[in-house]
């Protein structure tokens, strides 16, 4: 059996980061990817994201039939590949408000607080041109807005403007909400995936090793201690001793599921499926949840130039009700109609995706003891009234924008929902039908220190010696935009988490600073 100090399972957004920077230390670091190497040419061109769908670097996952939306499945995208999601993702680069962190601290998570978490969203970036007091000047990631416009991004501005909406200039900078030009993870014309920008110049270093193409099995415990990883390779079963510890950084639908393969999580559960128990963790994959997005449709009589970069270059963040603490809505203005594959929308046509950070919960569970089978997915989208009615609330908010003089010279016409589509009815009908997932599954091995928790602030695994998760599935609430970026910020403090340093403060000296 091969020996390492560091063995990191999964190498998405979190995991590669976590690698790269354990084996900065000279620590020998194993990096298991079930996928394979990111040569796909497409997975480097950014307009054509929407193409990896299906395709070999996809799980592509389907949901349970969703009561909230007619009883169907949704496809769950997820990248099985070097860079996991963010090597199929479509590079929208947010950060989040910093009441999203400040809640998760409020939550539990002693540490994540936004002046705790800064320091790392810092380390990971290069933003050119940006206030350095919130933005990083040296790391390897260099977003920046997109180079070449699309038109109408610019339209949705001055409409947002036209109705008295806040704009900034750097949602990821002092001001985090209204409207504004959101940053992408392009360079150089190309996809900035964590393996492109952390992975790839790290690759020769003689104490960092990574497996593609290694599917990770189970976990290995003598008692409640995890020594190592079972894997699957070209067909062979191997095995990996971790010296040190084991970090699962396979994301928010893989993470829970290979602590139930590997007996950690609910008893009940656990025998249901034929997994003999290690732990009982009653909240390995539960908390499961994704913000629902909406798509307002509708056509243009005036041309839409395509797109060059990711057909989604502004947004805005607001708040559904004036009295919460941050925004808990985006639009995200898309130049392309974007709608669940049951509808249709002519092609000159431009979206406002409407989402929410919702309320309802649901679950990851094992279909089987397999390692290979897919999980159950249960993001219950729509489960709570309350995610119902913001999602009404936006489309007022966005009919209104697009009734603005700066839209009126595109000659525009509402094709989802309609124009028609007015009264409760009709609208809750609408929303029940054109709701799908934003790609953010998250909360699936949440830290806290609660019942429910997986992780501690740390991020070791409750109740068992040299484990831990980072990656999405830890967040315990999704912060209110995209979560590639937040994904990242957790792989590189998990990474000064297991080493012990630190760039950011330390636990404990929250509540002082
Ligand atoms: C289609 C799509 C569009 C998106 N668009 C955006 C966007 O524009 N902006 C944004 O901020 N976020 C976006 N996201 C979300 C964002 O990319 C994810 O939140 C983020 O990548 C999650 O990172 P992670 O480290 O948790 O998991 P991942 O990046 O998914 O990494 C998990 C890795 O683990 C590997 N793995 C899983 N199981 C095993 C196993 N058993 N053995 C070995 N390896 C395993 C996977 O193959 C994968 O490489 C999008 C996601 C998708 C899918």
């Amino acid at each position: 059996m091969s020996e390492y100090d560091y063995i990191v399972v999964g190498a998405g957004s979190a995991g590669c980061v976590l690698a790269v920077r354990l084996s900065e230390s000279g620590a020998r670091v194993l990096l298991l990817e079930a996928g394979g190497e990111d040569t796909k040419e497409e997975l480097h061109v950014p307009p054509a994201w929407p193409a990896l769908w299906g395709t070999e670097v996809d799980w592509a996952y389907e949901t349970t039939p969703q009561p909230g939306t007619g009883n169907l499945p949704h496809n769950w995208p997820r990248g099985k590949v070097l860079g996991g999601s963010s090597s199929i993702n479509a590079m929208v680069y947010l950060r989040g408000h910093r009441n999203d962190f400040d809640n998760w601290a409020a939550e539990g998570a002693a540490g994540w607080d936004y002046e705790d978490v800064l320091p790392y969203f810092k380390k990971m970036e290069t933003a050119e041109g940006r206030d350095p007091e919130y933005r990083g000047t040296s790391g390897p990631m260099r977003p920046k807005n997109s180079a070449d416009p699309n038109p109408l991004s610019e339209v949705f501005l001055n409409a947002a403007k036209e109705l008295g909406y806040p704009i900034t200039e750097d949602f990821n900078g002092a001001e985090q909400e209204g409207a504004g030009w959101h940053e992408l993870s392009i360079a150089d014309g190309k996809r900035q995936s964590t393996a492109l920008a952390y992975l790839h110049p790290a690759m020769d270093r003689p104490n960092l090793t990574v497996h593609t193409g290694a599917h990770a099995r189970r976990l290995l415990f003598d008692g409640k201690h995890c020594t190592g990883v079972e894997y699957e390779r070209s067909g062979n079963i191997e095995a990996a001793t971790a010296n040190a510890e084991v970090i699962v950084s396979a994301g928010a639908v893989a993470s829970p599921q290979l602590l139930l393969l590997s007996g950690v999580g609910s008893a009940g559960h656990l025998r249901e499926v034929g997994v003999d128990l290690v732990h009982e963790l009653p909240g390995v994959g539960e908390n499961l949840h994704d913000h629902p997005l909406l798509g307002l449709v509708f056509q243009a009589d005036g041309e839409i130039a395509p797109g060059t970069a990711n057909h989604a270059e502004t947004s805005m963040l607001w708040r559904s009700d004036p009295s919460l603490p941050g925004p808990d809505m985006q639009f995200m203005f898309i130049h392309v109609p974007f709608h669940p594959p049951h509808l249709q929308a002519p092609p000159n046509s431009y979206t406002f995706g409407i989402a929410t950070v919702p309320e309802s919960r649901g679950w990851v569970r094992l279909a089987s003891a397999d390692p290979k089978a897919a999980p159950l997915i249960n993001p219950n989208y729509l489960g709570e009234d309350s995610d119902i009615q913001r999602l009404l609330l936006g489309i007022e908010k966005a009919r209104e924008i697009n009734a603005t003089s700066s839209f009126s010279e595109w000659g525009t016409t509402e094709v989802l929902a309609g124009e028609h589509v007015q009264d409760e009815a009709g609208l809750r009908d609408f929303v029940s039908r054109g709701t799908g997932t934003y790609y953010h599954p998250v909360g699936t091995c949440k830290i806290g220190t609660d019942d429910g928790a997986v992780v501690d602030p740390e991020l070791r695994v409750h109740g068992i010696e040299g484990l831990r998760v980072a990656d999405a599935s830890v967040m315990p609430t999704v912060v209110c935009v995209n979560t590639n970026a937040a994904s990242i910020m957790i792989g590189e403090k998990a990474a000064d988490l297991v080493l012990g340093t630190g760039t950011g403060r330390k636990l404990g000296e929250a509540q002082t600073a």
